[in-house]
């Protein structure tokens, strides 16, 4: 069974915040004082999520992400894993996280099933670290980052948000670390969500802009990976890792979109960029039959947009935080 939507693309792909919950307040994601955190009655349970999977399974989703919020906060992931395990025909299980909790969870993630982690982490230096996570101790993310290596959670991905005037100083040393270490290393373009006001496009930095700046350590060699998503992948000469870029606003990946998205709230989201969002925890609480659920998901591919157009858009900083939809 394969799922396509109206423009051709094959969907077998399903983003999952389950929690909107954090440890972290990073000053692109979340204001300070947070914003207002679901009840736990309002989030959906892990027996929801997983018969939700089950049935996206069935249809023909192939690969599943739990994010969050930090997916890490939230009780007994490494149940929730498992469980995700047993569900046949998925063939991935991948976890983004912002790594402050990582060295506690690898190892039993890892034997849960998990295939692989991406981790956020927008500065080497424990200072601006703390300062652009409101409180955060790179120590913790350091050791999360080797706990996950030790745990095989491979091939590693470091995820960049580079901002000008912030740390765009680090992104040549972020490139750097794929000369000896077989790590991806991302840069995603800063998008235009989270706190009012502090996007803008002197702060924002286009991926072209971004490839320029490592270019200047050497050459780069575009790479064809198995599965890049909406990364564009490439190499140093001989180097170990690879540098991605994900140009969420200048390169449309739209074309390749291969995904949807579950909201810590049971909403599904066919776009990141579009309020379009079709509540699934009426359906899931109310006894509805498998087939309800299924028509569901399939309506939220039927209206999946073709692209986004955030180039254009002039609402765009009310949209909800990365934090409350899952990045
Ligand atoms: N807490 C986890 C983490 O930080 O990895 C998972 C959730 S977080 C919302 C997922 C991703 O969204 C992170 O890599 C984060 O850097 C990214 N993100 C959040 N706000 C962003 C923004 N305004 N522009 C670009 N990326 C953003
Ligand atoms: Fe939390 Fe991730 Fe948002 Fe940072 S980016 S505040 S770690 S959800």
């Amino acid at each position: 069974m394969e799922l396509r939507d109206h423009y051709e693309r094959t969907i077998d792909y399903l983003r999952i915040s389950i929690t909107d919950r954090c440890n972290l307040r990073c000053i692109y994601c979340m204001p300070p004082q947070g914003v207002r955190f679901f009840e736990h009655k309002e989030i959906l349970t892990y027996e929801e999520i997983v018969r939700v999977v089950r049935l996206a399974a069935a249809l023909g989703v192939r690969k599943i992400r739990i994010t969050g919020g930090e997916p890490l906060v939230r009780k007994n992931i490494v149940y929730l894993i498992e469980s995700l395990r047993t569900i046949k025909p998925i063939e991935d299980i991948c976890l983004t996280t912002n790594g402050i909790l990582l060295e506690n969870y690898a190892k039993d993630l890892a034997s849960a099933g998990l295939s692989r982690v991406n981790i956020s982490l927008d500065s080497f230096k424990p200072d601006r670290y703390r300062q652009m996570t409101r409180g955060g101790d790179i120590t913790k993310v350091m050791k999360g980052i080797q706990a996950a290596e030790d745990a095989g959670l491979m091939p590693l991905k470091i995820n960049m948000v580079p901002i000008r005037f912030l740390n765009d100083d680090e992104i040549e040393d972020f490139a750097r670390l794929t000369l000896q270490i077989p790590y991806h290393v991302r840069f995603i373009e800063f998008m235009p969500m989270g706190p009012q006001g502090l996007w803008n496009s002197e702060r924002y930095i286009a991926s072209d802009s971004l490839k320029a700046v490592v270019e200047r350590i050497g050459p780069l060699v575009p790479v064809r990976l198995r599965r890049t998503g909406p990364a564009r992948y490439f190499r140093f000469n001989g180097a170990r890792g690879v540098i991605g870029f994900i140009s969420a606003l200048t390169h449309h990946f739209c074309g390749d979109c291969n995904r949807l998205r579950i909201t810590s709230d049971g909403k599904l989201r066919p776009c990141l960029f579009s309020e379009t969002e079709i509540d699934l925890k009426p359906a899931l609480r109310n006894y509805s039959s498998d087939k309800e659920i299924q028509r569901l998901l399939r309506l939220s591919i039927e209206v999946k947009p073709v692209g986004h157009n955030i180039q254009q858009r002039t609402d765009l900083l009310s949209l909800k935080t990365m934090s409350r939809i899952g990045g």
